[in-house]
């Protein structure tokens, strides 16, 4: 369950008072008013995203930030008599009902004026009057008002407004010439027929339909002369053409030449591996092309992939051919079974048992998992290890792990406990097991070094994972961070224990494309390893991201829930998929780096919204569940396209009941 207290504080901080708005009132408003309450049902988790949604009646509630502005802007001071036109789901004008006197709201959808004061009367907010009308004539028995808000965008500024606010008195509105995109503009009356505008830059708001508004069809009430401008192309339409020309057709998965075109990347040390998904096969098999060419012509030779550490060691003893522990069992038996128990990843470690089993041990090519969950399977692997080496040591771990095996089946609830009590349990006793294998390295290592690796990466994620529990109850953002930056330590682990090696990285495009420069790191504070990659190794990065417009992936619609095979939504048309779609090329390799293709980098870097679907898909909810803003050219180095892809075709499981391990990610 999300807590929304703590989601409605991050969206204050992160959303509003991060992108400059500073008037401590709007502020403490948007603290206090729940967003939640002014959302249709079904869609209440959403509610603090940084954009804005669907309401009843077709229309929306808008953007956090774009209320706080508006509301920062209008200058509302206590006291003050303020009008909204366009009331909406009422949300903006609660706000401003929480700063102001008084609040006058109109809305021309009587549905929605109702609900909108169903909701004032339940939280209380009784200064807050509502009224079904249009709003573009304003509410003459009120006025006049200090402050008048229009939350829809319209041709001109209504004159009956202008007229309605006293002198001194502020109209924040949204003004353009065509229905879809505007300008936010601020009236200031400065005299009985003195009015100064500003401009306050480009804004996207629905129609404002009414006598002074757009007409309730296509056409305008009274529109200016269309401008030269507007006949013309817009920019945006020769965007897949840029990208027609640039993209590099992609041959068969089978066909060498695959693999060929991604030999500018062999100087790297690690070559991140993107997906748009959890469960299409394109993106499985481009991965395994690409990898295979990287191990045979250019000496990478770790593959490391977002999965359990303990489930991929145990396909890692398989294609190496080392021997299994005591208490090895099958691996990837837990929900999201079909990540890693697919016929695609199936194909791909038959080819590297058999690449390996050509060659000497020293020289085989290592199969990793970087993630930090199944905490079971790494407590019993630390055990069995120092049970072996260490009988002594084994001892005083088993004790300290102790404190966490009644959480084991469930940690959701040693964080929340440790939450409640105020106190990391189990933290001191899992670093210290940790510290002191790594204490006697030396001699463990002596006895086998590969075992050694294993064993502290265990013990390395048994700590991480204990942090990781707790922090989930802190944000999103803090158990986000610890899970990547646990992914990130555990490939350097790898790399720093042989200087030459090279990794792959398997992984979805949220952890692979540069945070950073996406949504993720610029309002909600989340780092991934992609970033943290390039901050280690600069250049010898490459961040390679993937994206499709439609078809079929496999996916669930709950955690927990059985598998099942959905059909993708065709791409939005305001997304870098729609562009990469439109251009017409089925398959392609788009190289983004600087330099190779200027024009068209640039012509991608305003910031639009890329489709982020993983374990969970749902369709419904599609913008808000899995879309969210980026910068394409800055997020990767390259983007491999498909336009159709299919779902992967899982091998058969027994699914072992289990923990909800990626839980509240789903990616
Ligand atoms: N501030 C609102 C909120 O917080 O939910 C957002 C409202 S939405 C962006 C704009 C609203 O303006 C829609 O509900 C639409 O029906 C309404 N609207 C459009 N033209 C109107 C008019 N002439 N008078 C009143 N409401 C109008």
């Amino acid at each position: 369950m999300l807590d929304m207290l703590h989601a409605r504080e991050l969206m204050v901080d992160r959303q509003v008072a991060r992108r400059g708005v500073r008037d401590s009132r709007v502020l403490g408003a948007m603290r206090e008013v729940p967003r939640e309450v002014f959302v249709p049902d079904g869609l209440q988790e959403f509610a603090y995203e940084d954009s804005p949604l669907p309401i009843e009646a077709g229309q929306t509630i808008s953007q956090p930030y774009i209320v706080a502005a508006m509301l920062e802007a209008a200058k509302i001071r206590p006291g003050d008599k303020v009008l909204e036109v366009g009331a909406g789901s009422g949300y903006a004008a609660a706000v401003a009902g929480r700063i102001a006197g008084q609040v006058y709201a109109i809305e021309r959808h009587d549905a929605l004026a109702k609900l909108a004061a169903g909701r004032m009367r339940r939280l209380g907010y009784d200064n807050v009057s509502l009224r079904t009308g249009d709003g573009t004539r304003g509410w003459p028995d009120a006025a006049p008002f200090d402050a008048i808000i229009v939350s829809a965008g319209g041709p001109q500024v209504p004159e009956a407004l202008k007229t309605q606010l006293a002198i001194g008195g502020r109209l924040v509105a949204p003004v353009g010439e065509t229905r879809n995109a505007q300008r936010l503009v601020r009236v200031t009356r400065q005299g009985e027929a003195h009015f100064h505008q500003d401009d306050l830059g480009a804004v996207t708001f629905v129609p404002l339909i009414g006598e002074q508004g757009w007409a309730d069809e296509n056409q305008p009430v009274r529109r200016p002369a269309e401008p030269r401008s507007f006949r013309e192309p817009s920019p945006e339409l020769s965007i897949p053409r840029l990208i027609a020309e640039a993209a590099e057709p992609l041959p068969d998965f089978d066909d060498s030449a695959f693999g060929r075109l991604f030999d500018r990347f062999a100087g790297a040390r690690v070559v991140l591996l993107g997906e748009a998904s959890h469960g299409t096969s394109e993106f499985y098999r481009a991965r395994a092309a690409i990898t295979r060419h990287l191990i045979e012509h250019h000496g990478f030779n770790i593959v490391a992939v977002e999965a359990d550490w303990p489930d991929a060691a145990s396909l890692d003893r398989y294609v190496r051919n080392r021997p299994d522990p005591v208490h090895a069992e099958p691996p990837f038996r837990r929900f999201p079974f079909w990540m890693w128990r697919n016929t695609d990843v199936e194909a791909f470690i038959e080819w590297l048992w058999s690449w390996n089993g050509a060659r000497d041990a020293e020289q085989r090519v290592g199969f990793y998992g970087l993630d930090l969950y199944n905490l079971n399977a790494s407590i019993r692997a630390v055990l069995d290890y120092l049970d072996q080496v260490d009988p002594a040591a084994a001892d005083i771990a088993r004790q300290r792990y102790g404190c966490l095996t009644p959480w084991a089946k469930e940690p959701q609830a040693y964080g929340r406990m440790a939450l409640n009590k105020g106190y990391a349990l189990c933290e001191a006793g899992v670093v210290q097991t940790l510290t002191d294998m790594l204490d006697r390295r030396l001699d463990y290592v002596r006895q086998d070094g590969e075992r050694f690796l294993d064993a502290t990466q265990n013990a390395r994620l048994v700590k991480d994972a204990e942090a990781y529990y707790r922090a989930m109850y802190y944000g999103a953002a803090e158990s986000w961070n610890l899970r990547d930056t646990h992914m990130f330590e555990t490939l350097c682990a790898l790399l720093d224990a042989n200087p030459g090696a090279k990794a792959v990285v398997w992984a979805h495009n949220s952890h692979v494309g540069d945070a950073s420069k996406t949504e993720m790191g610029l309002v909600r504070d989340e780092l991934n390893i992609g970033q943290l990659c390039r901050e280690r190794f600069g250049a010898q990065t490459a961040l390679i991201g993937m994206g499709a417009h439609a078809g079929t992936v496999a996916c669930t619609s709950d955690w927990d829930a059985p598998m099942e095979v959905k059909r993708i939504n065709p791409s939005r048309p305001d997304s870098y998929e729609r562009l990469a779609h439109d251009s017409k090329v089925a398959r392609f390799l788009l190289d983004l780096r600087e330099g190779v293709h200027p024009v068209l980098r640039q012509a991608l870097m305003r910031q639009r919204l890329e489709r982020f679907i993983g374990v969970i898909y749902r369709p419904e909810t599609e913008r808000w569940s899995h879309y969210s803003q980026c910068c394409l050219p800055q997020q990767f180095d390259a983007y491999v396209w498909f336009d159709e892809t299919r779902a992967v075709t899982p091998l058969p499981t027994q699914q072992r009941p289990g923990v909800d391990d990626t839980y509240p990610f789903g990616l």
